[in-house]
């Protein structure tokens, strides 16, 4: 056999495609990432000297929503430590991975974050 032939011979193996806990433990430590980065905005935002009146309005636009994604994010964290991450808070099936690697604080599968909305 030639080294060609043999070359040719060794398959190429398919593009590897991530583990379910590969995943899950990106979206986790992601998930840590965003909970310091929240915190540290929040504490930014309120604890910065006297701003004009637009930054004022601003903040006072923005803290809310910050606030709303820590306690989102901290649900999801408290969910991880009790061992829960990556199943659903409303059917307890296994949440998709990809579900989570878009939005790593997701506790719930879409079918019960779409019925949750109605
Ligand atoms: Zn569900």
């Amino acid at each position: 056999m030639t080294y060609a032939t043999r070359f040719s011979a060794t398959r190429r193996k398919p593009l590897a495609v991530p583990s379910r806990p590969a995943t899950l433990a990106r979206a986790m430590a992601r998930l840590e990432r965003e909970h310091v980065a929240l915190l540290l905005a929040l504490s930014e935002l309120e604890s910065s000297a006297v701003a004009t009146a637009p930054e004022s309005a601003l903040r006072a636009a923005l803290a809310p929503l910050l606030r709303g994604d820590l306690r989102r994010t901290q649900y999801a964290l408290g969910r991880a430590d009790a061992g829960l991450y990556g199943v659903c808070d409303g059917c307890g099936r296994s949440i998709a991975a990809r579900r989570l690697e878009l939005n790593p604080a997701s506790t719930r599968c879409s079918a019960c974050e779409a019925h949750a909305r109605v």
